[in-house]
């Protein structure tokens, strides 16, 4: 079964993020075209047998992919449209970042079919984006949003980041809120700070340079975001998403379902079924490997693994209580589940099982709230070791 989702990673960044442990390739003058002819030999060497190829969602995510500029986006969607088909309507997105949008890039992104951004803003205070290494200030953030939308980009997602370090004065959660609402937004990622051991705030919290949020404020940043962005019109539909009805993120949600996705680029991940097994692989996540790799006609695989009875377990349970699509339960674990919902943390739904059957077919489906979320890894355990016994 081909995938109709595909992920492309694009690593590189202006510099890296005081916090960002992600795979990047730090650059100042991108290697657009060094990029883009491995990124196209992936495509040919790892997809171009496959006869008809459709995809309902192309995914752009890095580093910055904005950072390949108006025509390098253009080009790479070229390269898909070599080995694939983009399905009417389907959904393109890129993340970018805010001091890389202008009137011509946003239009050259349009031009070649992009119709979603996720755009990381991450604050609205300027001295909290410096802390965090950032390259745009709030100014230059708000511009890009309206540029996307002058060049018909209007399905922006903002990305901030809550649970700052203490010594983050100047940040005041409520107020970026705030700001993110004035603007309207039809789609809003939030994400809770982690501090890598590896990364700049992880040195600086070893040497106490920093102290992390507790979870106290954690807990309260994310309730009050719950409640500014529900109270705005977005559904929280998925723990860090929020987004108006029908514009949730489609590639995101199919990961959320576990359905199969092709990955390319360095670090990307994939999952295909392979008769009745679930396949995990992953590419090599150095950028120069990666190139290499592909430059010398090789697959840039780095592992592979097939998902075992307690891995799909694990990821069923984790993946149903992540979002409001929920997680189906059965009898013997209604009671359990139903001190879940007395605490408060969900509720259950008696949903019919699939419409295109027997609609007399009922199926029992648990939905975690945001204080059920705020327990995602503890419930998830739970209810893994449950159903592994
Ligand atoms: S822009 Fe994103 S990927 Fe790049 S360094 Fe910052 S957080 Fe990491």
């Amino acid at each position: 079964m081909l995938p109709r989702h595909l992920y492309v990673h694009v690593p590189f960044c202006a510099r890296r993020c005081t916090y960002c442990d992600f795979a990047i390739a730090v650059r100042r003058n991108v290697p657009v075209d060094e990029y883009l002819a491995a990124f196209d030999r992936e495509l040919q060497l790892r997809w171009a047998d496959n006869g008809s190829w459709l995809l309902d969602t192309l995914y752009f995510g890095g580093g910055t992919p904005s950072r390949l500029g108006g025509d390098g986006i253009a080009r790479a969607i070229g390269s898909v449209a070599k080995v694939a088909t983009l399905a009417t309507g389907a959904e393109v997105t890129i993340e970018a970042n805010p001091e890389d949008v202008s009137p011509a890039a946003a239009r050259a992104w349009r031009d070649a079919g992009v119709n979603r951004v996720s755009l990381g803003v991450q604050s609205f205070d300027d001295a909290t984006l410096k802390w965090m290494h950032r390259v745009h200030d709030s100014a230059r953030a708000e511009r890009a949003i309206a540029e996307l939308r002058a060049a018909g980009i209007t399905n922006v997602s903002i990305d901030l980041i809550f649970a700052l370090p203490d010594e983050v004065t100047t940040r005041v959660w409520e107020r970026d809120l705030e700001r993110a609402v004035a603007l309207s937004p039809p789609h809003v990622s939030l994400y809770g700070l982690t501090v890598e051991p590896h990364t700049p705030l992880g040195k600086s919290l070893a040497v106490g340079g920093i102290t992390e949020a507790g979870e106290d404020r954690y807990e309260r940043d994310f309730l009050l975001a719950h409640a500014m962005m529900t109270a705005a019109g977005l559904d929280h539909y998925e723990v860090s998403n929020f987004g108006r009805p029908g514009l949730h993120s489609r590639h995101n949600s199919a990961y959320w379902r576990s359905v199969p996705y092709a990955g390319l680029g360095p670090g990307a991940h994939e999952l295909r079924i392979d008769g009745d097994a679930m396949v995990r692989r992953w590419n090599d996540d150095v950028y120069v490997r990666w190139e290499r790799s592909l430059a010398e006609g090789r697959d840039p695989i780095a592992g592979k693994e097939i998902l075992t009875v307690e891995n799909r377990i694990a990821e069923e349970v984790y993946l149903g209580l992540r979002s409001l699509v929920g997680l189906e339960v059965s009898g013997d674990e209604r009671m359990r589940i139903e001190a879940w919902v007395g605490a408060g943390w969900g509720t259950l739904h008696t949903d019919a099982r699939d419409s295109s059957r027997d609609s007399t077919e009922r199926r029992l489906v648990f939905r975690a709230s945001p204080l059920g979320w705020l327990r995602l890894d503890a419930l998830a355990a739970d209810l893994t070791a449950f159903r592994s016994r």
